[in-house]
């Protein structure tokens, strides 16, 4: 791609280092902002920048938040004895959008996966056992999408919680093998929290 104007260049450069966007749409967009007034453009630089200067993670789930404690995390009338763990905002989004669940989370941050170099210290994992370990949870539900990676994550966890006084179960797989949980539609989500299982019998399968 041969440019006129080498500021233009460097926008297309830095719009196309974003997932699926390639130089051509890169190219497309930056165009886009070209044509609207300066405000748009400042406004979606500001909106960047506070994001990435001012978000927080919940110091209990670790989900995203703009304050200490989430908003799921702050409210009295969640059960605070069921925590869901997920791989990130976008499977507690999911889920939250079901209706079903009145638990609280505990956001991973990814998948133990040796090929990318994730092992459990890269994830929330000593975090989540602090939570059990202190006594408040009764149950863990399992609810990391059902590929080798989250099968690895689900049952290291699993062995990390056996000394600890706690029911660990999954969602139900109604949701195809493989398939991200994000994907899944609300009534099929919704349905395979209510019917977990016990981790355990998942194992047998
Ligand atoms: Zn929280």
């Amino acid at each position: 791609m041969e440019f006129s104007s080498k500021l233009l260049e460097n926008a297309v450069a830095e719009m196309a280092q974003l997932p699926g966007v390639g130089k051509r749409t890169a190219l497309r967009l930056v165009l886009h902002l070209l044509k609207q007034p300066e405000s748009q453009t400042e406004r979606l630089v500001g909106a960047l920048h506070a994001m990435r200067n001012e978000i927080k993670f919940c110091k209990k789930c670790h989900n995203i938040s703009d304050v200490i404690l989430c908003d799921i995390c702050a409210n009295p009338r969640r059960e605070d004895e069921t925590v869901c763990v997920v791989e990130d905002i976008r499977d507690v989004m999911a889920i939250e959008s079901t209706g079903q669940y009145k638990g609280l989370y505990h956001v991973l941050g990814g998948k133990i996966s040796p090929i990318d170099g994730i092992g459990p210290s890269d994830l929330t994992i000593a975090s989540l056992v602090e939570r059990v370990a202190q006594g408040e949870v009764k149950e863990i539900i399992f609810a990391l999408s059902s590929t080798i990676e989250g099968d690895t994550t689900n049952f290291y966890i699993f062995k990390q919680l056996e000394p600890y006084n706690v029911v660990t179960s999954t969602i139900a797989r109604g949701i195809s093998v493989g398939g991200e949980l994000e994907y899944a539609d609300e009534v099929t989500l919704g349905r395979s929290i209510i019917n977990r299982i016990p981790f355990e019998n998942s194992l047998k399968s």
